[in-house]
């Protein structure tokens, strides 16, 4: 299939190119110092990732400790409720171990750490949640595992840094600035430029400098590849359209791989907040402008200073001021539509799933939840596969508190 330039018959081996670029977007730009281990990890995962014995390995992997493949629900009740012409289905990222499909790259990133004789693998952590799939992926491995998280999210995310220490990460404090995940990112990559002969850098979605966005891109393409082969086996076709949320975007990544070559509507939800002011929401790619942070260059949403903006979104997974470069230019290209849900819409959704099918959503999928259910009101048959891509259990506390537990 072709749209405007781009064959997507053989997309994969064009996209990005040489220089980690989709069309303009993408790019590496970091200090000479980072460039050099940046072109180490390049080099290595180009040569393992045709390696045998490294696809064997994470094939293994994913199955005996991720328990992949997961499966596909029909969202039955759901689709009857919405008037019954059109079919919901959820691909159930919530199942893989961990709760969330951020397991699936971390998994690919420390199994390469081992292949290139690496001890270490370090990242930031925002919520916390990049932080309990790495550490969890280097217990596995037996890596030793830094993860950088401002003094500020230290306090809010109690659970998760209690799990991050069981599984024997250690949680390096950052107390500059505003002490939150900007910060954090600093800090990991100024302690990457000085440790990176032992260890490597693992990003925590299709974002950073080259090769990150294609590699993360890559890991998380299991979860398209299957979802393509369950979707046809369940009902024989493919489906009208798939949704997914777009945080960095990795696991909208993952399930768009598997269908671009495809005649299927695909669509990225970002997160509306509290509506379009600036500072309200987090959607990027709807509101922002091209600009680099971060080491790519992307569509992103900046203050009068034209530095990240603050962003703001229910779903903490979602709040970043930019997005994957691949993302931009799928929505360059018209490939992919983007489009936003609000928190209200969110919170509605993550209700009626939890009712209606007995999943009890991620904050973060909630977003790809209610655009299904919107999308479905206005088509008139079809069908429509939400990726699910993590538990809610991570929440309950928060939606307690806010939203408090509906009557029945
Ligand atoms: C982190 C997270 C996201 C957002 O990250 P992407 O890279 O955009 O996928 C979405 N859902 C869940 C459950 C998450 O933990």
């Amino acid at each position: 299939m072709k749209v405007g330039q781009v064959d997507f018959n053989d997309y994969f081996s064009h996209y990005p190119d040489k220089d980690g670029l989709f069309g303009k977007f993408g790019g590496c730009y970091i200090s000479e110092e980072l460039k050099a281990a940046m072109a180490e990890i390049t080099e290595a995962y180009y040569s393992i990732c045709q390696s045998r014995k490294f696809i064997a390995e994470l094939r293994r992997i994913r199955k005996e400790f991720q328990g992949r493949p997961t499966p596909i629900t029909h969202l039955e009740r759901l689709s009857d409720a919405l008037g019954g012409k059109v079919q919901l289905y959820a691909k159930r990222e919530d199942l893989n171990h961990s709760g969330a499909h951020k397991l699936n790259h971390c998994m690919g990133e420390a199994l390469l750490a081992k292949y290139m004789g690496k001890k270490k693998v370090i990242a930031e952590t925002g919520a916390g949640q990049h932080g309990v799939a790495l550490a969890t992926a280097a217990a596995y491995f037996g890596l030793e595992c830094d993860i950088y998280m401002g003094s500020v999210d230290i306090k809010k995310q109690a659970p998760n840094v209690a799990r991050m220490k069981i599984l024997g990460a250690n949680v390096v404090e950052v107390k500059e600035g505003l002490a939150t995940l900007k910060e954090a990112v600093d800090a990991a990559f100024a302690a990457y430029s000085r440790e990176y002969k032992d260890c490597i850098y693992c990003i925590g979605s299709v974002l950073g400098p080259h090769p990150f966005p294609m590699m993360v891109r890559d890991f998380q393409s299991v979860v398209g590849i299957e979802a393509r082969e369950q979707f046809i086996e369940m009902t024989g076709h493919l489906p009208s359209a798939i949704v997914a949320c777009v945080g960095g975007g990795s696991n909208a990544a993952g399930l768009f791989s598997g269908f671009l070559n495809d005649p299927v509507d695909i669509y990225g939800i970002e997160p509306l907040g509290r509506g379009e002011k600036l500072g309200d929401h987090a959607a990027s790619l709807k509101y922002g402008t091209e600009g680099i942070m971060h080491g790519f260059n992307s569509i992103m949403l900046k203050d009068e200073n034209g530095e990240p903006a603050p962003v703001y979104s229910v779903a903490s997974g979602l709040d970043y001021p930019s997005s994957g470069p691949e993302h931009a230019f799928w929505q360059e290209i018209g490939r992919v539509k983007y489009d936003v849900i609000n928190d209200e819409e969110t919170i509605d959704a993550f209700y009626r799933l939890s009712r209606m099918e007995g999943i009890i959503p991620a904050i973060e999928s909630s977003h790809a939840v209610a655009y299904g259910m919107k999308l479905a009101k206005t088509m008139d048959h079809g069908s429509v596969l939400i990726n699910l891509s993590g538990r809610g259990d991570k929440d309950m506390d928060f939606v307690i508190e806010k939203y408090g537990i509906p009557e029945n």
